[in-house]
């Protein structure tokens, strides 16, 4: 046996010392459901204690919390922090507050940058970039080929030693089967999953929006659902022979969420996600021509949307990614075919969901706050949890401040979010990543040492 890995990076600070007093605190997983005094030492959680008798801790800001709610710190399998290459739409900072505004404690950064995570060299400058520049804990994970071409393997054993959490040419699917399989075998020796970015490149063509009624209507080329679904097939069938592990990105279709109900009936590895658009918007949102609205996968119909909600319902979709997907004004102010694909999502995430979905009464919160903090379970990450002794990982949300996304601007360094103008219910005030003070909200009075 080798020692624990470490494979989350991010800047040293200083450890918390707080009383949260008075707040909601819910963890699904470890049924806990209480109003209490959240007592954190040192960066780790010391106690609960009856609301309004935690004990004076001297040097701990004591924090005034009646009436908001603490989750376990989400965490987000898939973001895309446009480092190295494109540090004008992300980078390491902006892309690491953004999560924290979000009440993320963990990432999982995406590995199709310029140039892609496809060395060793590469991944270790990136994680040197993460120890100065990251608010919270940050996995990278690494290409599946060399230059995300599809055609040859990376060097995965040593990329697994370098500390990479996983694998994915996300961005792009793996086309050709043979190279896949390769890989699966790659992987059983190396460990870390492969993450899949679903679709028959063949079958989407230049296509630009869900194939439907609406591109019909529209007049512009179609991505059809086949084409993620077909692919989720392939894949789970090669995942199956091969005995390997998967973990399928953003399902955006009804026909996929049958197509991983399947392979997990039939005993495949498989782990999926679904990102917080496609559970709350569908293909009726591009009749505006609007490209906040253009992302691969792409927003699909009523019915898909109710698939998605069932399969993260009922555990067939194990958890929310954002797929957090920055762009530039310049790629995006252009005709909706000619403009970059992508939106952000990490300020958004919980905000949109409990507005959609649990509000209305769709799905219970505690379901929400369970698929939202499962993201890292795929590649390695443990859930965080709200348990004595446990390092700190805490959201503080107050659940009905309404805010209008984008009124105050963005942590990100781009703003092509799919809510911009919308009134969300639910807003992150303070998040606390890996026992440290990653965020807190500009409105959220500080309280003073007890
Ligand atoms: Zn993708
Ligand atoms: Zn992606």
């Amino acid at each position: 046996m080798t020692a624990p890995r470490n494979d989350l990076v991010r800047r040293p600070g200083e450890p918390a010392d707080l009383v949260i007093r008075g707040a909601r605190l819910l963890d699904p997983r470890s049924d806990l459901d209480a109003v209490r005094d959240l007592v954190v030492r040192g960066g780790q959680i010391a106690e609960f204690a009856e609301a309004g008798k935690a004990p004076k801790v001297p040097e701990a800001e004591v924090v005034e919390a009646e009436g908001l709610l603490a989750l376990p710190a989400f965490v987000d399998p898939h973001v895309h922090l446009r480092t190295p290459g494109d540090e004008h739409e992300e980078d390491l900072e902006t892309g690491t507050r953004a999560a924290a505004a979000g009440g993320y404690g963990a990432i999982v950064a995406m590995a199709n940058t310029k140039p892609a995570v496809d060395s060793a060299a590469v991944l270790g400058s990136l994680r040197e970039r993460a120890e100065r520049d990251a608010s919270i804990p940050v996995g990278f994970v690494a290409n599946v080929t060399r230059g995300m071409a599809g055609e040859e393997l990376t060097e995965m054993a040593e990329l697994r030693d370098a500390g990479a959490v996983g694998f994915s040419d996300d961005g792009l699917p793996i086309a050709s089967a043979r190279v896949l399989r390769r890989a699966l075998q790659y992987q059983l020796l190396a460990g870390g999953v492969i993450a899949l970015h679903e679709e028959d490149p063949e079958l989407s063509g230049q296509g630009v929006m869900h194939e439907g009624e609406v591109s019909a209507v529209l007049g512009l080329a179609g991505i059809p659902a086949v084409s993620e679904s077909t692919a989720i097939a392939r894949d789970c069938s090669l995942a199956l022979y091969e005995g390997a592990r998967v973990h399928v990105q953003h399902l955006s279709a009804r026909a996929s969420v049958e197509e991983i109900t399947r392979a997990k009936q039939a005993g495949v590895q498989v782990t999926c996600e679904a990102t917080p658009h496609h559970l709350t918007l569908t293909d009726e949102e591009v009749r505006s021509l609007d490209a906040r609205f253009k992302m691969n996968p792409p927003l699909r119909t009523e019915d898909d949307r109710q698939a998605l909600i069932d399969g993260l319902r009922d555990g067939t979709i194990d958890c929310v990614a954002t797929d957090h997907a920055p762009h530039s004004l310049e790629e995006k102010e252009v005709p909706f075919e000619q403009a970059a694909m992508g939106v952000t999502g990490l300020e958004t995430a919980f905000a949109a969901l409990h507005t959609d979905l649990v509000i209305p009464g769709t799905i219970g919160l505690e379901l929400l706050a369970e698929r939202m903090t499962s993201g890292g379970e795929p590649f390695g990450i443990a859930p965080p949890t709200i348990a004595a002794g446990a390092a700190a990982n805490v959201t503080l949300i107050d659940p009905e401040l309404e805010w209008v996304v984008g009124e105050e601007g963005y942590e990100s360094r781009s703003e092509n979010s799919c809510f911009a103008g919308r009134t969300l219910t639910g807003r992150v005030l303070m998040t606390v990543a890996g026992g440290q003070v990653a965020f807190r909200q500009r409105s959220f009075a500080m309280g003073v040492a007890g």
